[in-house]
């Protein structure tokens, strides 16, 4: 009798998962063993029983390659050994520790904000961050962007105000939105400097211009952009001297700082009562000192070093460059992102699946729901630690892959580089050379 009922509840979920696999949705997840002195370089274990063996990762987020920065290692291994494994408690039950205080001030001064709030991810402080902000501010109007990440648009959600979502980019419908409402209304414009499927970037000045001139409050996400852009890797609003002008900054330190958690940054009665109010900040443990400090070492270097954003400017162009003259379908953005487009669900598994099982090349098939149905993709994020060595034996994987497949082929372009070779050569140069 029991065993029934399990069976029926059971039957639930996998009609769930059967649908997502009827519907090309369903995720396979690649089992890898990072090595911090060998990045990108990491050992993948495949499903099928083959040996482990090495590949070279060309999707990471941890765009810069900090996650195995020597200073990076360093301040979490001292830190664990120091402090011990976890924080001991939520922030307001003995959790509060001191390095999470340093942390909130590094991020605070990163974006010349008064104040810095840290949660456990950046998906959580878009949650936490929109959801509170927008609820206390009585009967705000928020205005989304059309593309924004899932965890900004979990966040107008639970905000449980009223929205408007304006066409991606598109100043002059946001305008029009902003001019329609009730001017004595609170707003709230939520947006990201660069979205990260496309590589485009916002016209922050614009949107910031059309917030001012009806009185809305700004809201970015730079989660693309911090460590990456901005004489101190404050992101693209510092790059364009725009950080003063946008009411809260939001930020990762999972992704360009190679640690884990988020963030946001903005006046200190802001950030005071979103500490105060929302429940994804107080009702949870406090990230542990070893991770706290890995991040806050890095956004430290980064503010401080050079390299490793000319040199990531540098791979992404030499990438792009070598990809479009051998006709590979480059999406062309002037950020760090390279979306090679397929557009089939099943073509864009094939090429990756090709790409790891034939050439030792990693790169996730990007589909849908991350990208609309037509736009699937191979989305590649070069790294400073990827060598002009790693380039070329991808495009001919990649033209290997083309011809394989039958995919077509662009009619070659030969762009100029956008960018002229760092003075310095990398990272870490005895690193990089073990990855060679
Ligand atoms: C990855 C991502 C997040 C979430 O950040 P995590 O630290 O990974 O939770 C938020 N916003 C955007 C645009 C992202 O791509």
């Amino acid at each position: 009798m029991l065993k029934t009922h399990k069976n029926e509840r059971n039957g639930h979920f996998a009609r769930a998962v059967q649908r997502l696999k009827d519907e090309r949705r369903y995720r396979v997840f690649i089992d890898l063993e990072r090595d911090a002195s060998r990045f990108p370089t990491a050992l993948w274990r495949p499903d099928d029983g083959e040996a482990p063996r090495d590949v070279t990762i060309w999707c990471s987020n941890d765009y810069l390659g900090m996650g195995g920065h020597p200073a990076v290692r360093a301040a979490a291994t001292s830190a664990a050994d120091r402090h011990g494994a976890g924080a001991g408690g939520t922030r307001n039950i003995s959790g509060t520790h001191h390095r999470i205080v340093e942390l909130e001030e590094e991020v605070a001064d990163l974006h010349g904000k008064e104040a810095g709030l840290v949660f456990t991810s950046g998906w959580i402080s878009n949650l936490a961050g929109i959801s509170t902000i927008a609820s206390l501010m009585p009967n705000c109007l928020i205005l989304s962007d059309a593309l924004n990440h899932n965890s900004m648009i979990e966040g107008v959600r639970r905000a449980g105000c009223e929205k408007q979502v304006w066409r991606h980019n598109d100043v002059a419908h946001l305008e029009e939105l902003l001019k329609a409402a009730d001017p004595s209304r609170p707003k709230l414009v939520v947006f990201e400097s660069l979205y990260s499927m496309d590589g485009d970037i916002a016209p922050i000045g614009q949107i910031v211009d059309v917030a001012e001139r009806h009185n809305a409050m700004t809201y970015i996400d730079e989660v693309h952009a911090v460590g990456m852009y901005g004489a101190r890797g404050g992101g693209i609003s510092e790059r364009d001297g725009l950080a003063h002008r946008i009411d809260v900054i939001e930020g990762t330190l999972a992704k360009g700082f190679g640690s884990l958690g988020g963030y946001i940054a903005g006046d200190s009665v802001v950030v005071d009562a979103v500490r105060s109010y929302a429940p994804q900040f107080i009702f949870t443990t406090t990230l542990p000192p070893m991770v706290v400090a890995s991040a806050c070492a890095a956004i430290r270097h980064l503010k401080e070093s050079q390299v490793e954003r000319d040199g990531h400017q540098y791979m992404a162009s030499v990438t792009k460059h070598a990809l479009e003259a051998a006709g590979i379908p480059v999406k062309d953005n002037p950020s760090h992102i390279v979306p090679v487009m397929i557009g089939n669900a099943e073509r864009c598994k094939a090429a990756s699946d090709l790409l790891l099982r034939r050439h030792d090349i990693y790169i996730q098939p990007i589909n849908f729901p991350t990208v609309a149905i037509g736009t699937e993709r191979l989305r590649i994020t070069p790294t400073p630690r990827h060598t002009e060595a790693h380039v070329s034996y991808l495009v001919e994987a990649l033209v290997d892959v083309w011809k394989t497949l039958e995919l077509p082929f662009t009619s070659a372009r030969i762009l100029p580089l956008r960018r002229k070779a760092p003075v310095v050569d990398c990272v870490y140069p005895e690193m990089r050379k073990a990855a060679e």
